[in-house]
């Protein structure tokens, strides 16, 4: 039997490990306590336009469908529901904005995830929308941190989670596997989250990380439909009568420290989406995985072919580390043939 060894328990590691143990492989996660975890902070929206342009993510319906896959079966496995498809509604911030919004609906690009157009003024007792509003379906939120804990308890149930710090020189290498703590692994495979620009191994890979803070709120009024709110800072059902407010992102002090500046930031940000005072619950922050060239990277070391990394998911680790995850598992235990040389999906 195939054996793996995995470097993080985020929703990269997560899931592949999910597909892995799927297929019969053997499995060792060793995890910090998601210690700085972007995923336990993550607000897991899903969301097809992105940005100012509201740019198409490429690829989008194949990754929200396997998403919204592994996201059933482990509601099922856990009798608990993780992800709500709702709508998100962008809020536009100026004329133009609405312009180049028209504009790239009528090329038909993005007509498909286009569920109305409003009018400035019609959620005008509620919502900031002195512009109009579109609202934009095929979208939801994941409830990130209640999905990690639970994922972490089926894993140490199963034996195969071990909830201690990795230190690099703990690895060493046999003719074709790492040895870790004594037993040897056909492949070890980093999902380190921001922490692989430590990573000696993967010194060649560029990382430009991201931090980012998040805000736990009640909101003053209760009649709040479930629906993604975005306008620059973003306002997301969370958990009971949560929501989580979002938007400061900083690339200097990458940490997981909250930041009085990250707070003011989106509590300000909160007065140009909703008519509504908020009461802050939590301020948690974490860095968000980015390489140079904002993909995602799932590829074996150059040199070493024991070792593999699965990482620079960004700002969309829960819409794309399903897929990526799933061919992946189907890579490493010959289902599938890898994409190309060393690069496997
Ligand atoms: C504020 C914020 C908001 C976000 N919002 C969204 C969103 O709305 N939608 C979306 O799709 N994405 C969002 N993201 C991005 C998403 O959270 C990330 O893309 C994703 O969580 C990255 O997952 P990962 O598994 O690669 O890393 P992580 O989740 O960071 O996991 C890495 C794990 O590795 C472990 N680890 C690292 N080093 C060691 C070591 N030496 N020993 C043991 N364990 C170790 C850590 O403990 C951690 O648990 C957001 C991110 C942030 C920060």
């Amino acid at each position: 039997m195939k054996n793996y060894l995995i470097i993080g328990q985020g929703i990269a590691g997560s899931s592949l490990a999910y597909h892995l143990l799927k297929a019969g492989a053997r499995v060792v996660i060793v995890d910090h306590h998601h210690h700085e975890s972007s995923s336990v902070v993550s607000t897991g929206i899903l969301n097809p336009l992105s940005g100012k342009r509201f740019a198409l993510t490429p690829g989008y319906d194949q990754y929200f469908a396997a998403a919204t896959e592994f996201y059933a079966d482990a509601a099922k496995l856990f009798s608990e529901t993780f992800f709500e498809p709702m709508p998100v509604v962008r809020l536009l911030r100026s004329k133009s904005e609405g312009d180049k919004l028209q504009r790239k609906i009528e090329t038909g690009e993005i007509s498909d995830y286009i569920f109305k157009q409003y009018s400035p003024g019609h959620f005008q007792s509620l919502l900031c929308d002195d512009q109009g509003a579109v609202e934009i379906r095929h979208g939801g939120v994941c409830h990130t941190s209640r999905l990690m804990e639970v994922l972490k308890q089926y894993f140490i149930r199963k034996g195969c989670l071990v909830n201690e710090r990795f230190y690099y020189d703990e690895i060493g290498f046999s003719a074709d596997g790492a040895i870790y703590q004594g037993e040897e692994f056909d492949k070890v495979i980093f999902c380190e989250g921001y922490k692989a620009q430590f990573n000696p191994w993967f010194q060649h890979l560029n990382f430009k990380s991201i931090k980012g803070e998040v805000l736990r709120v009640r909101m003053g009024r209760r009649d709040i439909s479930r629906r993604v709110l975005l306008r620059g800072t973003w306002l997301a059902p969370s958990t009971g009568d949560l929501w989580a407010a979002g938007g400061s992102a900083a690339t200097d002090e990458l940490d997981g420290l909250p930041t009085a500046a990250g707070h003011d930031t989106i509590m300000d940000g909160l007065k140009n989406i909703i008519h509504t005072d908020a009461e802050v619950l939590h301020h948690q922050a974490a860095v968000r995985p980015f390489l140079n060239h904002q993909n995602p990277i799932v590829e074996l070391h150059p040199r070493f072919p024991q070792m593999a990394i699965f990482n620079g998911l960004g700002s969309k680790g829960f819409l794309v580390a399903p897929w990526l995850a799933k061919h992946f598992a189907a890579n490493l235990t010959g289902e599938q043939q890898p994409a190309a040389d060393r690069q496997y999906v």
